[in-house]
């Protein structure tokens, strides 16, 4: 019996990775320890007395009544805060998923990696603001991580048995979102819902309107640099709009591996939860006779420039990976709530990290999860103030 834990567990990879156990249940018994959500009590509180999980936690305390009555006729333990997550996280679990979405998915992380617990990583934003403090954290315990963001888990098994000095390249493929096809000026009047409207992957809100400004392929440069330890330079980005191929390694010899599969997080997810398995998943088999072509294209810069700052933005030192996720965290607010034009969401991250206020972080080491938090609510506060 493995016991397991999924944070995040009413968001898109969440919902996903209970598809995954409720398939995989007929196999191996799992005991679910927790389940934990931001607000959205009703789905957080069926999901644990359906999964018999021993706590649920709700992290916006004004929700904890509710999720005391909705887990009342149950066994579960309802929780909240900062203070119900940080006890969850730091429970022996066999397997846990971080699928919170943002910069609060960090904390979870780094104390699921103190504890040298395995964590299947979707949550990017972990790997983007405190990258080499969870990476350190994972090599002292000894901890795992196994990555769930459909490039990395690519990358992760092209590089399994290969020798890091072998590489060449690591190429991360991007579908080129829902406007990989539109002139710049219509980019410019793009809506909310349009924004949301990807192509090939059904996700969560924020990551569908970083996937249309490239943000999300930008967060991936920086994700993939600390997760394999890679120089970015030796990260390219190539539009690949079928979103078949998930990514390839280049290897010095001339070959590159790629890895294929349907659109479908939950292979990505189960392959987490198997590794270094391979058991039989809830997802279609990838039929490349019915697909019949693969496309490929140089990503446009021009059009994306929010692409262009993943490779520039750590020359000012690793804090600057939080500046810019909190930056776009707020400007992706601003365009959510109707503030902002499309466009201004990538506006709003260069002035941020341009400010003046920011030079007190150049070249800082990290060394807590303070320091990086301390980065984040400057950025969050510069861009707070811009209009
Ligand atoms: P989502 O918005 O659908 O769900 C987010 C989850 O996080 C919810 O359960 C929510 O309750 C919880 N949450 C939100 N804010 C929180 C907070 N402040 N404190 C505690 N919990 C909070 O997001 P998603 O699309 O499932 O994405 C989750 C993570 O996985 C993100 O980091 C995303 O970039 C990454 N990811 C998602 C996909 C995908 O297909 N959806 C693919 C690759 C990577
Ligand atoms: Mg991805």
């Amino acid at each position: 019996m493995r016991t397991i834990s999924i944070l995040g567990v009413t968001g898109s990879i969440g919902q996903n990775t209970l598809n995954v156990i409720r398939y995989q249940s007929r196999l191996e018994e799992f005991k679910v320890v927790a389940l934990t959500a931001n607000k959205n009590v009703q789905l957080l509180a069926n999901n644990a007395k359906e999964f018999r999980s021993t706590y649920a936690v709700i992290s916006d305390e004004s929700k904890y009544k509710e999720l005391k009555n909705a887990v009342s006729d149950s066994d579960v333990i309802p929780l909240s805060g900062l203070e119900g997550l940080n006890a969850v996280t730091n429970l022996n679990v066999d397997w846990t998923m971080n699928a919170i979405v943002g910069f609060a998915g960090l904390r979870p992380s780094l104390e699921c990696a103190k504890n040298g617990n395995t964590l299947a990583l979707a949550n990017k934003e972990s790997l983007v603001c405190g990258g080499s403090l969870l990476m350190s954290t994972i090599n002292q315990t000894g901890g795992k991580l196994l990555p769930v963001d459909s490039e990395h888990s690519a990358i992760f098994q092209c590089l399994k048995n290969e020798s890091k000095k072998a590489l060449n390249k690591v190429i991360l493929t991007a579908s080129g979102g829902p406007f990989r096809t539109w002139s710049r000026t219509k980019i410019a009047g793009a809506t909310l819902e349009q924004a949301t409207d990807h192509p090939n992957w059904k996700m969560g809100t924020r990551i569908s309107i970083d996937s249309a400004t490239m943000f999300n392929k930008a967060l991936e440069v920086i994700e993939t640099k600390y997760l394999f330890d890679i120089s970015i330079s030796d990260i390219e980005v190539l539009v690949h709009p079928e979103s078949i191929v998930h990514s390839m390694v280049s290897f010095r010899d001339g070959s590159v591996m790629a890895q294929l599969s349907v659109p479908d997080m939950k292979g990505a997810i189960g392959y987490a939860l198997n590794y270094p398995d391979r058991l039989s998943l809830p997802v279609e088999t990838l039929d490349l006779a019915n697909i019949k072509s693969l496309n490929f294209e140089k990503a446009n810069l021009e059009k994306f420039p929010a692409l262009e700052l993943a490779y520039n933005v750590l020359d000012n030192g690793e804090l600057f990976g939080a500046v810019l996720n909190a930056a776009k965290e707020v400007a992706l607010d601003k365009f959510i709530s109707g503030q902002i034009k499309f466009l201004d969401i990538t506006k709003v991250v260069r002035r941020v990290l341009q400010a003046t206020e920011m030079r007190e972080l150049q070249n800082k080491r990290v060394r807590s999860f303070h320091d990086v938090q301390y980065a984040d609510k400057l950025s969050r506060r510069i861009a707070n103030s811009i209009n």
